[in-house]
């Protein structure tokens, strides 16, 4: 699904050498590199703030808590969607409430929103899936009027970005109160191990958040409330450093890939090629097609010949066992089960070679046309 051997080879005398002296230097925690790479983070994206952490999980559950959200509170989310997302609610005591995508862009449909809200909601979490931003000018909107706060998971989209009806471009992740992102390897900025981070342009908030990360502490053994420990390791910061300048590249690689998918795909009867919004600038964390026909059966023929492709996921939070009686559900939910049955992503990432490419449509195709 991806190559990163292929990719450290174009970095590696950068990284080698960054790594050898934060081994040099001893400062593993909380070295420079840290504090570098938050603010070319924040440059990149143009936002403020940003606050370094362990891994997207961790940013999300910080993010929830530095909010002040408490047991009881109503977020809603999509069903579709990794299960951190839904996973930090329940762990919080929060209630997760669940509502469909839109078919086509696998995004929270902001129309289930306006029909979940009640006295108790306090938050939404839209999560750009797949490397497009969710409809943010409408969830924004929703947000606005019911006074709710918003924290988007861009762990699958970062270096995408959301035009609004103003025409003003903003990094996803940006819009909201705070932004989540992952730096998990496979991520489009990933790390050599776990990393994350959340940003914002409020300071507030802001100091907020490095507090819960940091044991509740603002001044070092004092604690005004219960936090966590969550950071980012200098070494990954050292990686992090080197790939966030080839980060528009890599989502360029990415972006190229998709061209040549859409392209192979179009018009076929059976296959539905991912949309693009036209608010989005889609960075393709993930390629995924929707199968009218035998989706198990093409992944089973693709392993045959080699092939890796994913379900992402196979069963939507809703229906996870872990939250069995947890959580509420608005609306049937229709188009996060049709999708779950119908959706399969095929391998794409910034290393990918056009014979490669070839190779997997040929079979694509070939299983489709039978
Ligand atoms: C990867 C991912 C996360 C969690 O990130 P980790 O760094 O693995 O904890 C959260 N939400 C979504 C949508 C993700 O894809």
């Amino acid at each position: 699904m991806v190559d990163l051997k292929t990719q450290y080879a174009a970095i590696k005398q950068e990284v080698d050498n960054g790594i050898m002296e934060v081994l040099n230097n001893a400062a593993f925690i909380n070295g420079k590199q840290v504090g570098d790479f938050a603010e070319h983070l924040g440059q990149y994206l143009g936002v403020k703030h940003v606050i370094p952490c362990a891994n997207g999980t961790d940013a999300l559950q910080i993010a929830l808590m530095g909010l002040g959200l408490q047991p009881g509170d109503e977020v809603i989310t999509p069903s579709f969607t990794y299960i951190a997302t839904c996973e930090v609610l329940a762990l919080l005591g929060l209630t997760p409430v669940f509502v469909d995508v839109y078919p086509d862009s696998f995004t929270i449909n902001p129309n289930e929103i306006e029909k979940a809200i009640t006295s108790k909601t306090k938050a939404i979490v839209p999560v750009h899936l797949y490397g497009q931003s969710a409809d943010m000018d409408a969830v924004m909107e929703i947000a606005k009027k019911h006074n709710l706060f918003v924290i988007e998971d861009n762990a699958q989209a970062i270096g995408g970005s959301y035009t609004g009806a103003d025409g003003i471009k903003k990094a996803n992740g940006t819009m909201g109160d705070i932004g989540c992102t992952s730096f998990f390897p496979s991520k489009n900025l990933g790390c050599y191990g776990d990393g994350g981070a959340m940003y914002t342009n409020n300071d507030e908030l802001a100091n907020k958040l490095r507090m819960v990360a940091n044991h509740g502490q603002r001044v070092r053994y004092y604690h005004d409330m219960v936090g966590v420990n969550s950071r980012l390791d200098t070494i990954q910061a050292v990686i992090l450093n080197a790939k966030l300048k080839h980060l528009d590249q890599y989502c360029s690689n990415r972006r190229s890939v998709a061209d040549a998918y859409d392209k192979a795909f179009a018009n076929h009867p059976k296959i539905k090629t991912p949309a693009r919004a036209s608010y989005s600038y889609h960075v393709y964390h993930q390629y995924t097609l929707v199968i009218e026909g035998d989706r198990n059966g093409l992944q089973t023929f693709l392993a045959d010949n080699n092939i890796p492709s994913m379900i992402y996921y196979p069963v939507p939070a809703h229906r996870q066992k872990a939250f069995e009686g947890k959580g509420k559900i608005v609306g049937d939910l229709y188009h996060t089960d049709w999708l779950t049955d119908r959706v399969i992503s095929l391998p794409i990432h910034t290393e990918m070679e056009a014979d490669q490419q070839a190779f997997i449509i040929e079979k694509v195709l070939e299983f489709m046309n039978k």
